[in-house]
C-alpha cells in the first residue's frame, strides 16, 4: 500500500497495528485520514479479514464519509462493505437487534425520539399529579440521560439520591424505564447502556463481538462519555488492538456527559500504549491556524502543543460589525455572493452557537435567493403529518409501541374518544399489556360497542399493512398507509393552503423513502432498518440534502472542513453564552468550541457580530466576544488600528462612526436599477412576476413580488437575481 503521501508520524501510526495506540493531535493534522488508511493497511498488508475491523465515529455523517474514504482505498467492494464503520448508536442498534431478547425486550424494539420521550415524561407527571411547569420534562430527561451516560440504573439512582427533588427524579426515572420496557422501546442513551448490560449479563455475547472486532478504532475519542468508554473497554479487552484518536482541545460535549479524562487517562488504562503526536496541519492557512492557536492558548488547563501548517500565509481574517441581527444576515449574504465567484456555495459554511441564531441568516439567504442547507434536520421531521406517518410505520413494525399507537389511534379522526384511549391505557398498565393487546379485551373494559368495532377495524388494517410490509418497498408501504388510513383523502377534502402544504410534505417524505429504497432490497427487515435509520439521523445528516451554503451549530461542525467559514454572533452573552461567563471550566469548554469553529476553515475566516439584536422578543446590546479579542489584530483585515492600545486590541473598534465594513462592490445586476410598484421583473429561478410592494432602504430594501408560477415572495432588492423587463 502506498503510504508515500503520509508524513513520518502518520506512517508510524498506520503501521502500528498490534496493541493499544493513542493518536493525540490538533485539528486538521490528519487524524481521521490516518484512521482510514490504517484500516486499508490492515486489510491490504496484514491480511486482516474485513469483518474483524470496527471503526466508530461521532456522527452519521462522519461514518458515511469514512466509509466513502475507506471504500476508495480498498479495491474489493465486498470486503469494504464487511467493515463495520458506524456511530456508537448505530453499532448498538445492530448488536441489540440480534440479542436484546436476553434482556426481555422484543428484537423489534422501537427507538424513541425526543418528542416521544417528552410525552412519556409528561404522562408520568400526570399520573403522579405533578405539574409540568414545576417539574420541567426537559430537565427530568436531562437527569435521566445523565444517569444513563454514567450507567446508573433507576435502583442505583434511587439509593444514591439526596434531597427531595433528586429522590423524585429517580422515581420518575424508574417509571420512565418501566414504560419504555413495556413498550419495547429504547431511547438513545439506552442503546449504549443496554448493550453494556447485555455484554455483562451474557458473557458469550460479549465474547462473540470481542472475537469479531479484533481491531477497534475510535475517532473523536475526547468526546466519549462514561458509557461509551466502558463499551469500548469491554470490546477491546480480549485482543487489546485499540486505536483511539482525538484532540483534548476539541472536547465540546461535556453537557452530554463527555469525559475528557477518557483520552487523558488512556495511557493509564493501557500502560503499554504507543502514543503518537501529529504536529503538521494540512487543512488551514497559517493565518487561520495562528488565530486558532492564539485563542486556545488562553485555556489554562491544557497541555500546550505544537501545530504547524504547510500552508503559509493566507488571507487575513475578515470581520463584520452590523447594526442588528438582520443586518448581520445581510452582510453574510453580501460576502457569500461576493465569494461565490471564486468558490461554490457548498464550500462555505455559517456557524453559530445556538440553532435559533440561524433564522436571520436564513431570512437573508431566502430573500437573496442563495441556496443553503440547514443542519438540524429535525424541523422537517417534527412536522405533524410526518410524525403521524412515522407513528403508523412504527406501529406496523411494533404494534406494542403505545406511544406511537396513541398518536394514531384517532388520526385521522375515526371516532375514538379520549375516554376510550384512557381506558385502554389504564387497563394495559394494570394488566401489563400494550394498548394494542388491550383492544382484544375491549369487551371487559367498558368501551362502547361502536368504538370496539372501529378499534377492531383499525387492528385489522394494521395487521394487513404489517403483512404487506414484508414484500413492499418503504415507499410503496407509505402509499398504502396514506391510502388505507384515509389520511390523504382527509387532507385532500380539506383543501386549504395548510392541508396542501401537508400533502407536499408527505410527498417530500417519499423522496427520503425512495432514496432508502434505492439502496436496500425488499426484505423482512426493510421497515425495521428504515426506522432505525430515521431514528439515527443526527443533526449533521441533512448536510448532504443538496448543494448550498451549510448552516449549522459549531457543535455540529466537528470533524468537517470548508474553504470558507463564517462565525456569527461573536458577542459576550451569545458566545461565550451568558450561562458560562462566571464559570472557568465552562468558559474553557466554550473556548474549545471557538477553536473547533475556527479550525474548520481552509482558506478564509469571516467573523461577525451585531451591535444589538433581538433575543426572546427584547433588543439587547452586547460587547464583542472575548474570543474575538483573543485573536491577534495583525491577523485581521484592517485590524491594526492606530488609535490607543486598548482599542487596538479590538478588531471591531469603531473608527469615524462607520466601521471597516467593506465598501460595497457590485454584486448583482440590480445595482443602479430602481424598482417601483407595478414593474414587471424576471427572476432567475422563480420566473416572471410583478412587484406589488416595496419596503425599506439600501441593502434592506425588500420587494414583494407576485410570481406567475410560484406565487408571492419577498426578496431583497439588491441581492435577488432579478431583471427588470
Ligand atoms: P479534526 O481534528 O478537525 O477532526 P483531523 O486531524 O481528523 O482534523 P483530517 O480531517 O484527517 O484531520 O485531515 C485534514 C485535512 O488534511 C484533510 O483534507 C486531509 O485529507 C488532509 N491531510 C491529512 N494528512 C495529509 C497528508 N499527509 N498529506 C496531504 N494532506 C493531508
Ligand atoms: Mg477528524
Amino acid at each position: 500500500m502506498d503510504l508515500s503521501l503520509m508524513n513520518k508520524e502518520q506512517k508510524e501510526a498506520i503501521q502500528h497495528t498490534e496493541g493499544p495506540l493513542l493518536i493525540m493531535a490538533g485539528a486538521g493534522s490528519g487524524k481521521t485520514r490516518v484512521l482510514t488508511h490504517r484500516i486499508a493497511y490492515l486489510l491490504a498488508e496484514k491480511g486482516v479479514p474485513p469483518y474483524n475491523v470496527l471503526a466508530i465515529t461521532f456522527t452519521n455523517k462522519a461514518a458515511r464519509e469514512m466509509k466513502d474514504r475507506v471504500h476508495a482505498l480498498i479495491p474489493n467492494a465486498d470486503d469494504a462493505h464487511k467493515i463495520w464503520i458506524s456511530t456508537f448508536h448505530s453499532m448498538c442498534v445492530r448488536i441489540l437487534r440480534r440479542d436484546i431478547s436476553h434482556l426481555g425486550y422484543e428484537n423489534s424494539f422501537s427507538i424513541l425520539d425526543p418528542t416521544d420521550q417528552n410525552s412519556v415524561v409528561k404522562s408520568i407527571l400526570k399520573n403522579r399529579n405533578l405539574d409540568t411547569k414545576q417539574h420541567h420534562p426537559r430537565k427530568i430527561l436531562s437527569y435521566i440521560s445523565d444517569k444513563k451516560n454514567q450507567l446508573i440504573d433507576p435502583a442505583e439512582a434511587m439509593s444514591e439520591s439526596v434531597g427531595f427533588s433528586d429522590g423524585l427524579y429517580s422515581e420518575i426515572y424508574k417509571d420512565y424505564q418501566e414504560i419504555l420496557y413495556r413498550n419495547s422501546s429504547l431511547d438513545f442513551d439506552d442503546l449504549i447502556m443496554l448493550t453494556i448490560e447485555l455484554f455483562k449479563k451474557e458473557p458469550q455475547v460479549l465474547e462473540y463481538y470481542q472475537n469479531r472486532f479484533q481491531y477497534i478504532h475510535v475517532d473523536e475519542y475526547q468526546d466519549t462519555n462514561q458509557a461509551q468508554y466502558e463499551l469500548v473497554s469491554l470490546l477491546s479487552q480480549k485482543y487489546r488492538n485499540i486505536c483511539v484518536v482525538g484532540d483534548s482541545d476539541q472536547s465540546i460535549y461535556k453537557f452530554r456527559g463527555a469525559n475528557i479524562e477518557n483520552i487523558l487517562n488512556f495511557e493509564d488504562d493501557y500502560p503499554d500504549a504507543k502514543v503518537i503526536f501529529l504536529e503538521q496541519n494540512y487543512r488551514s492557512t497559517k493565518t487561520i491556524l495562528d488565530a486558532a492557536n492564539a485563542v486556545i492558548g488562553n485555556n489554562t488547563s491544557r497541555k500546550p502543543k505544537d501545530l504547524r501548517t504547510v500552508r503559509q500565509g493566507g488571507k487575513k481574517i475578515k470581520t463584520i460589525l452590523a447594526d442588528s441581527e438582520r443586518a448581520e444576515g445581510q452582510e453574510i449574504l453580501r460576502h457569500v455572493m461576493d465569494l461565490s465567484s471564486k468558490y461554490s456555495y457548498s464550500d462555505m459554511a455559517v456557524l453559530y452557537r445556538a440553532n435559533s441564531q440561524s433564522r436571520a441568516v436564513e431570512d437573508a439567504f431566502v430573500k437573496g435567493s442563495v441556496p443553503y442547507k440547514m443542519i438540524g434536520g429535525m424541523k422537517f421531521y417534527s412536522r405533524m403529518e410526518i410524525k403521524d406517518l412515522m407513528s403508523y410505520l412504527k406501529v406496523i413494525q411494533n404494534p406494542h409501541d403505545d406511544i406511537s399507537f396513541e398518536r394514531i389511534i384517532n388520526t385521522p379522526k375515526r371516532g375514538i374518544g379520549l375516554k376510550t384511549v384512557e381506558k385502554l391505557l389504564n387497563y394495559g398498565s394494570v394488566n401489563e399489556l400494550s394498548m394494542y393487546d388491550a383492544i382484544k379485551e375491549a369487551d371487559f373494559i367498558g368501551i362502547p360497542k361502536g368504538a370496539i368495532v372501529t378499534l377492531m377495524k383499525l387492528e385489522d388494517m394494521i395487521e394487513n399493512l404489517r403483512k404487506k410490509s414484508k414484500f413492499l418497498s418503504v415507499t410503496e408501504l407509505v402509499d398504502e398507509v396514506l391510502e388505507d388510513t384515509g389520511y390523504i383523502s382527509v387532507l385532500e377534502k380539506e383543501d386549504t393552503l395548510e392541508s396542501r402544504s401537508r400533502i407536499e410534505n408527505l410527498e417530500e417524505f417519499k423522496t427520503v423513502t425512495r432514496e432508502f429504497d434505492n439502496d436496500n432490497d425488499v426484505s423482512d427487515e426493510l421497515l425495521f432498518n428504515f426506522l432505525s435509520d430515521m431514528a439515527l439521523v443526527s443533526d449533521q445528516d441533512s448536510v448532504e440534502a443538496d448543494s448550498g451554503v451549510t448552516l449549522m451549530t459549531m457543535h455540529a461542525s466537528k470533524g468537517l472542513e470548508f474553504k470558507v467559514i463564517f462565525v456569527v454572533g461573536l458577542e459576550e452573552g451569545i458566545f461565550p453564552s451568558q450561562r458560562v461567563m462566571f464559570d472557568e471550566d465552562e468558559l474553557e469548554e466554550e473556548r474549545r468550541l471557538m477553536y473547533v469553529a475556527l479550525t474548520r476553515a481552509e482558506d478564509q475566516l469571516i467573523l461577525s457580530r451585531a451591535d444589538s439584536r433581538m433575543i426572546y422578543g427584547k433588543i439587547e446590546s452586547n460587547v464583542e466576544s472575548r474570543f474575538l479579542k483573543e485573536i491577534p489584530t495583525e491577523l485581521i483585515d484592517g485590524g491594526v488600528v492606530e488609535i490607543d492600545s486598548k482599542k487596538a486590541q479590538n478588531p471591531f473598534a469603531k473608527r469615524g462612526g462607520r466601521t471597516h465594513r467593506r465598501t460595497p462592490t457590485v454584486l448583482t445586476d440590480n445595482s443602479g436599477v430602481t424598482f417601483k410598484v407595478g414593474d414587471k421583473v424576471a427572476h432567475k429561478k422563480f420566473g416572471d412576476g410583478i412587484i406589488s410592494n416595496i419596503k425599506g432602504e439600501g441593502d434592506s430594501k425588500e420587494l414583494d413580488i407576485i410570481f406567475t408560477k410560484e406565487g408571492p415572495k419577498r426578496l431583497l432588492a439588491n441581492f435577488a437575481p432579478l431583471e427588470k423587463k
